[in-house]
């Protein structure tokens, strides 16, 4: 099958190279030059766990190019919508300027029987206009709307074994031709038994935003436990393992810490409370604006404890924020809590120092004020408090001794309740983590 992905960022660059990996013929398209002169020469633009091999793999079969122009769309067959659905400035809403583009800039170069299939992440009803322009200009092609629920960290692999793939079409019917030829599109997935739902357009939207919103929902459901953990003195960690052995409830995702972040659940959250107001069912959705309260307020709550391990003042104080991704295993900066954290401890008067593995490039552009370190050992020299703020493994593993030698007073905040706090108190630190005691 001839494919072509328009918007190769963390979405659409996997998405290019897994196709071809699956044997299709691939044409990743793009806006951005430097991204494209990187995928072309099979080096990936970010940080994403085995793509750069992957990229290097298909490269020798000649089954993936790369282009800035849309007209190299021409003569594909399927036509994947990847691009990017940010926060509108100073709005709650999605920013669809992006997607509104890439599809009008795609239509005339669609033929008769192509399949157009959004990917993106968008406001329930864009699908339905979106359906109208592609009719309007080439009436035998169809729409589709195929939502990811690919991990950053694990998108690759997402993507190559998706846990299940949904197709809206107009009329929901499992009959439409153009559901057959997604089909064989995705036929490696289908035949390893991957399950496949048909819907409407609508339902396809709103079970990306409905998924995100349960996600987002269960992280901050544990945060306020964490936070009555810390009014009464008990253990969140162990509520959450208890809790979870209910396997109606189940133990993933119920990690309290500093909340979420990204390029995906607060956006997706917000712009799905934006619509429901627009659809006048904003009642239903209320929920959603406690769920973003717990999660911001959680980056105040950590600001709070620092000064509070920082005996009541933190001007002067040396921190090191360990992690500046929003999750571990990538270099994805937006929205990162750990980012957020270290910038207010800065503008509070600490003297912030942040290490990361991947995200430092990242975040030096997004905060250029604060102090980075790439090694980690320097990073924690001479602090007067750490802070675990992304669970990258290397910061898991770290020795509590080691570490106490190079520090200048042994304080360290717990952002993820991922160590082990007897281990670090035994080596003279004191540890303190998110609703625990
Ligand atoms: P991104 O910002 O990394 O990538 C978007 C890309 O689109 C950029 O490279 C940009 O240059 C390009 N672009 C913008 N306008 C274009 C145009 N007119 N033509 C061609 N390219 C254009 O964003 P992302 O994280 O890849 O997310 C893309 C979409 O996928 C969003 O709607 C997001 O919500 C959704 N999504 C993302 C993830 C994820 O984990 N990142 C997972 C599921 C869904």
């Amino acid at each position: 099958m001839r494919i072509s992905v328009i918007g190769c960022g963390y979405l659409g660059a996997v998405h290019a190279a897994c196709m071809a990996k699956l044997g299709h013929d691939v044409v990743g398209i793009d806006v951005d030059e430097t991204k494209i002169k990187d995928l072309a020469g099979a080096k990936a633009p970010f940080y994403e766990p085995g793509l750069e091999e992957l990229l290097a793999e298909v490269q020798t079969t000649g089954r993936l190019t790369f282009s800035t122009e849309l007209s190299a769309a021409e003569g594909s067959h399927v036509h994947f919508i990847c691009v990017g659905t940010p926060q509108k400035k100073g709005e709650n809403a999605a920013d669809l300027s992006y997607v509104n583009a890439a599809l009008h800039g795609l239509v005339p170069y669609l033929s008769p029987g192509d399949l157009v299939v959004g990917k993106s992440t968008v406001p329930v009803g864009t699908a339905t206009r979106l359906a109208e322009v592609v009719e309007e200009s080439e009436p035998a092609a169809h729409l589709l709307w195929n939502p990811e629920f690919l991990r950053e960290g694990h998108a690759v692999a997402d993507t190559l074994s998706p846990d299940r793939l949904v197709y809206g079409i107009e009329g929901g019917s499992e009959e439409h031709p153009a559901v057959q030829k997604l089909d064989e599109v995705y036929a490696a997935s289908i035949q390893a038994g991957t399950p496949r739902l048909v819907t409407d357009l609508p339902t396809a939207e709103l079970v990306k935003t409905a998924a995100n919103s349960f996600l987002a929902t269960k992280i901050s459901f544990i945060n306020a436990m964490a936070e009555l953990c810390d009014a009464v003195g008990a253990d969140v960690t162990l509520l959450a393992d208890a809790i979870g052995m209910d396997n109606r409830i189940g133990r993933r995702f119920l990690n309290a810490g500093i909340g979420f972040g990204g390029g995906c659940l607060p956006k997706d959250i917000r712009a799905f409370m934006a619509r429901a107001g627009e659809l006048g069912a904003d009642q239903a959705l209320t929920f959603l604006r406690e769920v973003d309260a717990i999660n911001m307020r959680r980056r105040s709550r950590v600001v709070e404890l620092t000064r509070e391990l920082c005996d009541g003042s933190l001007l002067g104080k040396r921190i090191t924020v360990l992690g500046a991704a929003f999750k571990p295993e990538s270099d994805d900066v937006r929205d990162s809590p750990a980012l957020s954290v270290a910038a207010q401890l800065q503008l509070q008067g600490a003297v912030v120092t942040v290490t990361d593995p991947e995200a430092l490039a990242n975040a030096a552009r997004r905060f250029p004020e604060l102090h980075y370190e790439h090694v980690t050992e320097s990073a924690l020299t001479r602090a007067n408090a750490v802070l675990l703020l992304t669970e990258w493994q290397e910061y898991r593993d770290l020795d509590p001794y080691e570490a106490a030698a190079l520090v200048s007073t042994c304080k360290i905040l717990d952002g993820r309740n991922v160590l082990d706090p007897s281990k670090w108190r035994a080596a003279g630190w004191t540890y303190r983590g998110l609703g625990r005691p």
